[in-house]
């Protein structure tokens, strides 16, 4: 099996150490792939060579606005011939069902599309000033931050790396990405593209391997002038304590424990689609998920009754055949998941479906979770306290709208969250109350490139997508023209 290789300068490479480390595919725990990983020292030529191109070379950085944004509309259609093979590598590494890999390539390749023609939008403005020295005319201008790390986790492999490469290639950054180890492959084939384009050397290179050492000196090294990450909160956490090294900029989407909050007088049929797409869709790892579902007591048998129904209907198998749920990514996971399970039966949830792993036929040795829902859930339960990121949903139930919001609430995320209601000014009312940064009304999880994403609270700092994201990439600078050259008589002397 050959390995894949590391992207640093322009030039695949073996890395130092010519060790490699193994891609799993979940649906059947059976290695498929192999990976050079990259060794501290790699990292650091990774870091230099996008240091030198965007500081020394510049070929990108100042490249034309038109011709940047033509690179990224080739990558999108080198992308949109190989569609279906990026599909199937996210399929196989992940775990995913085909179709909902389908749908992360199609977005992906809009990503790079809508940043083409953003990145040739007005920018900056100009300012009326006062006049205290003279006459001046006032007015920014938006720059790349420079030399930007990028860190992806592995729920959305192909998706999450999109999100953070197009935008910043469009600022014309320098960057080193790395993506999860355990789903490295689309980003491989990505870069493969960038490769055919012609990149120039050294503005993309990808190194590859375990967060804890190349992650972390993404995060400490001083000639990285931004890190962006998506991934846990815990590791966030970290990597912010790291960038204040040399006091990078920083972006962070982070987990979530998002609130699905439904009231009485809902569409009961639809609020229980949208509640599956919300904890069921990609079997959960999804950080956005609407993992705590807040329901007036009034509809909750009945609700609770078709969402079971509706569980226990799902399909679980191989991924590739496009069942309703694959597998989770890991056994740890799945045995991480599983331990959580355990915990909302000691802690006196109701089991009311689920609740095991699931190895029927093919799944024997895939890491497949059945979809659980908990009833009778109270605030203080690890279930609902803690990011499970697998098929697991807690119920719990309000009386009044204010009892609703404060369950809502209750959390140290703010990631996402939806209100379901036929009642417009209640909906308005509890959407704006809802302290989150992506929020739906009658929906759950649809998301858009041209929308910003991202979290209040522990779920992050800064936005993805939409100009939001370009702005994440770009410093802004404020240039003031003296009109009236000459002395100022000032000082006396
Ligand atoms: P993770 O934090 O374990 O890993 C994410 C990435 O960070 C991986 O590439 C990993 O190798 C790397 N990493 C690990 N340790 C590191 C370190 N010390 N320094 C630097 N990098 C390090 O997360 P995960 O398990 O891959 O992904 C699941 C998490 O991602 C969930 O919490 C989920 O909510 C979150 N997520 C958030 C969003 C969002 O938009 N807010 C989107 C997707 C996933």
């Amino acid at each position: 099996m050959e390995a894949k290789k590391m992207y640093i300068d322009g030039q695949w490479s073996e890395g130092s150490s010519g060790k490699t480390f193994d891609v799993i595919n979940p649906a059947n725990g059976e290695v498929f792939a192999k990976v050079f990983e990259s060794s501290l020292d790699d990292t650091r030529k990774a870091i230099a060579a996008a240091k030198k191109s965007f500081y020394v070379t510049r070929e990108w950085r100042d490249m034309d606005s038109q011709t940047r944004g033509d690179f990224l509309l080739k990558i999108a259609d080198a992308i949109e011939a190989a569609k279906d093979e990026f599909a199937m590598l996210d399929t196989l590494d992940n775990g995913k069902p085909l179709r909902e890999a389908e749908g992360d390539i199609d977005d992906g390749i809009h990503t790079f599309r809508y940043y083409a023609g953003l990145i040739k939008a007005p920018y900056g403005g100009v300012y009326d000033v006062n006049e205290g020295f003279g006459k001046m005319h006032s007015y920014t201008v938006h720059e790349p931050v420079g030399v930007c790390a990028q860190i992806t986790p592995w729920n959305y492999p192909f998706l999450m790396a999109v999100w953070k490469l197009a935008p910043a290639m469009a600022a014309g950054n320098s960057i080193v990405f790395k993506p999860s180890s355990k789903t490295p492959l689309s980003t491989v084939k990505l870069f493969e593209i960038f490769d055919q384009v012609g990149m120039p050397a050294g503005s993309v290179n990808l190194v590859q391997g375990p967060g804890s050492a190349v992650g972390n000196e993404l995060g400490e090294n001083k000639d990285v002038d931004m890190v962006t990450f998506t991934g846990s909160t815990r590791v966030g956490q970290g990597l912010m304590r790291a960038a204040a090294s040399n006091v990078k900029k920083i972006g962070l989407e982070l987990g979530g424990k998002s609130p699905n909050v439904i009231f009485a007088d809902a569409d009961i049929d639809g609020a229980v689609e949208w509640a599956m797409i919300g904890i069921f869709f990609n079997q959960g790892e999804v950080c956005s998920a609407g993992s705590r579902i807040i329901i007036e007591e009034s509809i909750k048998d009945e609700f609770v009754k078709k969402l079971a129904a509706k569980a226990n209907a799902m399909t679980i198998g191989n991924p590739v055949n496009n069942p309703d749920m694959g597998p989770l990514i890991s056994e740890a996971h799945m045995n991480k998941v599983l331990s959580y399970i355990e915990s909302g039966k000691e802690e006196g949830a109701l089991l009311v479906c689920g609740g095991e792993r699931y190895t029927e036929g093919e799944c024997a040795k895939g890491y497949f979770v059945r979809p659980t829902i908990f009833d009778n859930c109270t605030s203080d339960m690890k279930i609902v306290k803690e990011e499970i990121f697998g098929p697991v949903v807690t119920i719990q139930t309000f009386k009044t709208q204010e009892e609703a919001i404060a369950l809502a609430n209750d959390t140290d995320y703010g990631l996402a969250g939806a209100v379901f209601t036929s009642d417009l000014t209640r909906a308005m009312t509890v959407i704006k109350e809802i302290r989150a940064g992506i929020t739906w009304i009658n929906c759950y999880n649809p998301t858009f490139n041209e929308a910003p994403w991202g979290g209040y609270k522990m779920s992050g700092i800064g936005r993805e997508l939409g100009i939001h994201g370009l702005e994440e990439y770009q410093e802004v600078k404020q240039i003031n023209i003296n009109l009236t050259p000459g002395v100022v008589g000032w000082y006396e002397n």
